[in-house]
């Protein structure tokens, strides 16, 4: 079985408990506005080109037609480039990266367990990202399957719009979801991640009630999601799930995906002027505590 993916990560600290070695699969069926991952969403391979690096030197020019110079540096055209890659080894300001690759599923469970003396003596293991881990459904419970029958923790870091049938397979292969809960307000939820919260807050349901190991992760966005009405519903879901799940955090916007969008020639919208949430996380923190549940800033 491939598996299309765009990252492994080792030593991650933020991807579950203890130190973890993290792979980003390719695609997402998602759109949020604030998108940290913008690289992980297209499932296709796509040429990330950092024009603040080129010197103009030319030396990519005439591989293909996407190519041309503009203002002093390269300029590629979007709707012509083919991810080939070809303008990447010429460049010698490292200007072209391609991202996305396959692999077979079993040779990439091999690389990922590479450090599993450091999982074993700090409680880690393996987590799977994205993009969105379920839009290869098939490929993250057989990694999940792997990681059980080697006696490896397996987190997934998951949006929850997926097939039901697919996380209650990962429940049964005993993964920790690190579950994106991005607000309450369907309205708001559609407008700032494309897709309503109806099947997200179902499949949570469904999960919990199979006992699943969950902790409930809440991404949040100053101007986007953090409303006084959004932080109530978020406080009342928690007082909700509290009983159920390991554990809740708040996972405040960074702009890091600013510049991968920018490689990736797509324009962030409005998100660029988003200051980074850090400062507000205590605040957030305080007004989610009538929920009773205590809460990680992650
Ligand atoms: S990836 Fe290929 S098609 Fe795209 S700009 Fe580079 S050489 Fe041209
Ligand atoms: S080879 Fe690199 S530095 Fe030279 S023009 Fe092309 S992108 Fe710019
Ligand atoms: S779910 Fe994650 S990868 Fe998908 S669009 Fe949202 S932030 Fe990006």
């Amino acid at each position: 079985m491939n598996v299309s993916y765009f990252n492994v990560q080792r030593f991650c600290l933020q991807d579950g408990p203890g130190i973890r070695t993290t792979l980003f699969l390719k695609g997402c069926p998602l759109g949020c506005l604030w998108c940290h991952n913008p690289e992980g969403r297209a499932p296709r391979r796509q040429l990330l080109f950092r024009s603040d690096r080129c010197t103009g030197c030319g030396r990519c020019l005439g591989l293909c037609s996407a190519r041309r110079i503009e203002d002093g540096r390269a300029a590629v055209d979007r709707s012509l480039c083919i991810s080939c890659g070809r303008c990447v080894e010429p460049c010698l300001a490292d200007c072209n990266e391609i991202c996305g690759k396959e692999a077979d599923a079993d040779e990439l469970f091999e690389l990922l367990i590479r450090d599993r003396l450091f999982f074993e003596e700090s409680g880690g293991g393996v987590t799977v990202s994205g993009g969105e881990p379920l839009a290869q459904k098939a490929a993250t419970v057989y990694l999940a399957r792997r990681a059980r029958e080697e006696g490896i923790s397996f987190a997934v870091e998951t949006s929850g719009y997926a097939d039901p049938a697919a996380l209650l397979e990962l429940a049964g292969e005993g993964a920790l979801f690190l579950y994106d809960i991005k607000g309450i307000d369907e309205a708001r939820h559609v407008a700032n991640t494309g897709v309503s919260n109806k099947r997200i807050l179902s499949n949570l349901d469904t999960i919990l009630s199979e006992g699943a190991d969950v902790i409930v992760r809440m991404p949040l966005i100053p101007g986007y999601n953090d409303g006084e009405d959004d932080l109530r519903l978020l406080s009342e879901f928690l007082r909700s799930v509290g009983g159920k799940i390991r554990g809740a955090e708040i996972m405040p916007y960074h702009r890091i995906g600013l510049g991968k969008a920018d490689s990736l020639g797509e324009d962030a919208g409005d998100v660029k002027n988003v200051p980074d949430g850090r400062a507000f996380a205590e605040g957030w923190r305080a007004a989610l505590s009538s929920s009773g549940v205590e809460i990680k800033v992650n």
